[in-house]
């Protein structure tokens, strides 16, 4: 069968695809334009693209014979499911492969936040530390303070694991609360979001970008945010209203953010770059060796499976498909 393949894959990978199928592999910086995109998928049988192409109807139009779309990431709000299913075809991620590399670099951020290690690295290599002082350059601590997850489902929970490292307290905020012993065993606590912003020192989002989560952190929830508070987000831009947290942050209505993703990614919203209490990564949640490699082979087996006529391990709308 044909197959086109938009994500940059390893080449054994690749190989292992070319074993069964004919391949067409885009394969190159910057991600595929939309024309070569709706140009290469034409007359495929699968497609193994990424977060960055858009996969609509239009596309589904252009491959009337698809049979597998099979993206290279957990997150799948550039996908129309919904058109998806009505043609008949399953479509999957790669979920669990990623959680622990994501949990980390959030971490990261978050530490990084509360210790203003970016701008403490740039005073320190222009010069300007000039001497030590008690009360010079102070953050906030981590260790015991508390932590507001949103959306706590793997990611959420990894993250959670690793609070319980740092003795922090968890409140998390999740469509499907947990059951009593199971945040007990966890040393978690659901709050309603409103709550959970009020009383967290950081806030954390691990949601799923959807109709329903689109700017759920808007103006009116960083003004419930403590002033000491710091907005971590390695979920999806569009979760966060950006004009709105930049407004919040250069009004030091919030002690600082620190996001992988943008509302429209690549750009950043006017004003952002100029402000000292953000810090910002280039989607990197998943950026390691190790991850990148399990989330191309997880993707592999989810066309490859599809291909051959088997229920693809990771379909995302299999039980609609069958109903
Ligand atoms: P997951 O396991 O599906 O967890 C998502 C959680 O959010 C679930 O607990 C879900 O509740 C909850 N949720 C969904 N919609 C909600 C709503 N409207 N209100 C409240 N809670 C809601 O997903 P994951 O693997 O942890 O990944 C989370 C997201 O992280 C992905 O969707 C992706 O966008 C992002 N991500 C980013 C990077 C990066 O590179 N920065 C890397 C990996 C993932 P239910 O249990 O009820 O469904």
């Amino acid at each position: 069968m044909k197959v086109f393949i938009t994500a940059r894959l390893p080449r054994e990978i690749l190989a292992g695809i070319a074993l069964e199928h004919s391949i067409e592999a885009y394969g190159e910086d910057p991600p595929i334009g939309r024309d070569e995109f709706l140009a290469g998928v034409e007359g495929k049988d699968g497609l193994l693209c990424t977060i960055t192409d858009r996969v609509d109807s239009e596309v589904f139009e252009r491959a009337p014979g698809l049979r597998i779309v099979a993206n290279n990431g957990v997150g799948f709000d550039h996908i129309d499911i919904e058109a998806a299913t009505r043609r008949g075809i399953p479509v999957t991620n790669t979920p669990g492969v990623l959680t622990d590399s994501t949990a980390d670099l959030t971490f990261a951020l978050m530490l990084a936040a509360a210790r203003r290690v970016v701008e403490g690295d740039a005073i320190t290599r222009s010069g300007k530390f000039r001497f030590w002082s008690p009360f010079h350059f102070l953050g906030r601590d981590i260790s015991g303070s508390k932590l507001g997850i949103v959306g706590f489902g793997r990611i959420g929970r990894a993250v959670a694991k690793r609070a319980a490292g740092f003795d922090m307290e968890v409140l998390y905020f999740s469509r499907t609360p947990l059951k009593k012993d199971e945040e007990e065993k966890l040393g978690v606590r659901f709050a309603p979001l409103d709550e959970l912003l009020k009383e967290s020192d950081f806030v954390s989002l691990h949601i799923p970008l959807s109709r329903d989560t689109r700017h759920l952190i808007s103006e009116r929830e960083l003004a419930m945010m403590k002033d000491s508070a710091c907005l971590i987000n390695t979920a999806r831009g569009p979760i966060v209203d950006e004009k709105a947290l930049v407004e919040a942050l250069r009004h030091r209505r919030i002690m600082a953010a620190a996001l992988d993703v943008y509302e429209n990614e690549p750009e950043l919203s006017p004003g952002l770059t100029e402000l000292d209490n953000v810090i910002l990564m280039p989607h990197s949640g998943s950026a390691t060796i190790q991850t990148r490699t399990r989330m191309a082979l997880m993707a592999a087996d989810n066309l490859l499976a599809a291909l051959r006529g088997q229920r693809p391990p990771n379909c995302l709308n299999w039980d609609a498909l069958n109903r």
